[in-house]
């Protein structure tokens, strides 16, 4: 029987998640390792919990899965679909979202326990070993294999490299991985590839404050799109879940030229000036027991790399395939399209 090879994704965000179960599903014979930088997985399918109650949580990032039923005839989508659903990590998104540009046949869902259950789901089924607080800092190519160096000065050997993170962080990496002259083309067109930046701010509200201003969180929208300079895009995270929960937590994701303009501003600042604004749209809103602010540095992809292609391969051997949704797009369906594309790829 061959070797089964030693396999490196990089990212536990919703596409390394899913390249790692579709990969253990597949024919293919690999060990795969999952390094991610941060403490747990998500990427930008990520949801942060209150300090002082762990039954508030937010997702700060994508806030729901949107299914567009014209297409829908993919058996591996329906089948992940089928899959999340049956397990209850989805489920119907509850209420009206306000300002919505989306499809009536679109259908929207969100996850119960937080957007991040999604890829801790696909990591699960996948059996991969999962590395946290592992930054990648450099690929090298050595005689066949891809030696990966973490900021730690952790080194290992791989077979086959997956990288999924956002191109502009994938140029940062050092080694000879990008240096050589055939990734000339490659580097120069994941150069191209841009995103949006915005704030995304999570504030938590404990049951004595909501039992004390119960009007204030009885919406009539789960979610809304707004028509402000700053505030793009709220969300009562119970509601959208239909949860019975006796607190309450708000999500509040500013528009893109705001983010850009203060990509580099104060957080503390940034986030005084946003607690000022949803006080001015909502007023009589009682203050948050727990509030938490994140800079979305790379929002959502606005320049993908060129052509129609869901991954590219940087090398043939060993194998390092980039992919992740500056290749696809950002959303769950295009992420899903990449990994599906790429473990069918390496599976060949
Ligand atoms: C504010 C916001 C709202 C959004 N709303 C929606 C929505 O409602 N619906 C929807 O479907 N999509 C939404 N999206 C888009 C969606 O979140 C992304 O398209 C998707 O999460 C991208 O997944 P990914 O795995 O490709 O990348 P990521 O989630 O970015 O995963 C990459 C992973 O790589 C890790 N990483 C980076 N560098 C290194 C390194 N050097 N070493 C190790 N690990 C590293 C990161 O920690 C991260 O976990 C939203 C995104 C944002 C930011």
């Amino acid at each position: 029987m061959a070797k089964a090879k030693e396999l490196l994704i990089v990212g536990a965000g919703l596409t390394g998640s899913l390249t790692a179960s579709l990969l253990s599903r597949s024919s293919v014979q690999a060990n795969i390792t999952v390094w991610d930088k941060a403490r747990g997985c998500g990427g930008r399918f990520t949801t942060s919990y209150s300090d002082n109650d762990r039954s508030l949580h937010v997702d700060m990032g994508a806030q729901y899965l949107t299914r567009c039923l014209e297409t829908s005839e993919n058996k591996v989508k329906n089948d992940v679909y089928k899959e999340l659903l049956d397990a209850s990590i989805l489920t119907p998104f509850q209420g009206m979202i306000e300002g919505s540009k989306h499809s009536h046949n679109d259908k929207h869902y969100v996850a119960p326990k937080g957007m991040s259950s999604i890829c801790r789901h696909f990591l699960d089924h996948s059996k991969a070993s999962v590395q946290f607080k592992r930054c990648l800092k450099s690929v090298s190519i050595n005689g066949g294999r891809v030696l990966c160096a973490a900021e730690s000065g952790i080194e290992e050997i791989f077979d086959g490299l997956i990288l999924t993170l956002p191109a502009p962080q994938l140029l940062q990496l050092q080694g000879n991985l990008l240096s050589s002259r055939a990734a000339t083309d490659i580097v120069s067109n994941l150069s191209s590839v841009k995103y949006s930046s915005r704030y995304a701010l999570g504030l938590f509200y404990n049951a004595e404050t909501v039992h004390s201003s119960p009007g204030m969180f009885d919406s009539p929208w789960s979610a809304k799109y707004c028509d402000h300079p700053v505030i793009r895009y709220m969300s009562w995270d119970q509601l959208k879940r239909g949860a019975e929960t006796p607190g309450a937590t708000l999500l509040v994701h500013t528009s893109v030229p705001f983010g850009i303009k203060q990509l580099n501003t104060d957080k503390d600042q940034v986030k005084g000036q946003l607690l000022e604004m949803v006080g001015e749209m909502m007023p009589g809103l009682p203050q948050s027991s727990h509030s938490y602010l994140l800079r979305w540095r790379y929002s959502q992809v606005q320049d993908k790399f060129p052509g129609l292609h869901d991954f590219v391969v940087m090398s043939q051997d060993p194998l390092v395939v980039a992919t992740g949704d500056s290749f696809s797009g950002s959303n769950f369906e295009n992420c899903l399209r990449a990994a599906m594309h790429t473990s069918e790829f390496i599976a060949q």
